[in-house]
């Protein structure tokens, strides 16, 4: 058992608490998640949205359009720059960042995703979940 967790941003300007464990913890390929993260990949960890509960400060929110036409909105700390959660579409759950939690040692990567657009040097474990872009389910 890990939950509840919290973390946030750099600066501690940004602060969450999640009571629930993980349902998934998952690299994201994209380029959107390139983008963010500045670098190969984002480790997303999907915890269900009644169980995340922002404590402290008031992130700045960018929206891009997913697969589905519809906003992700991406979360960041205006102060620090630290990306710390983002809203998909799908309002049952939220993904925080992996890099954002206190102690982030215990996640266990589940694979990858958006492997279609991963880049040549991105490392990406042969012998785990990969899709080429969400799992069918997730949708
Ligand atoms: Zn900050
Ligand atoms: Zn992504």
């Amino acid at each position: 058992m890990v939950a509840p967790f919290s973390g946030g941003c750099a600066c501690k300007a940004v602060r969450y608490e999640v009571s629930a464990e993980p349902i998934a913890v998952m690299d994201c390929h994209c380029r959107d998640c390139q983008y963010a993260s500045g670098g190969a990949c984002t480790t997303a960890v999907v915890v269900p949205a009644g169980a995340f509960k922002l404590t402290k400060g008031k992130p700045k929110r960018y929206g891009s359009k997913g697969d589905t036409g519809n906003d992700v909105f991406r979360n960041f700390c205006d102060n620090c720059g630290s990306p710390v959660f983002s809203e998909p579409p799908n309002g049952a759950i939220m993904v925080v960042k992996a890099g954002s939690l206190d102690d982030p040692s215990w996640l266990k990567i589940g694979g990858a995703l958006y492997t279609s657009s991963a880049q040549p040097w991105a490392h990406i474990d042969p012998n785990k979940m990969q899709f080429e872009k969400m799992p069918p389910r997730a949708g």
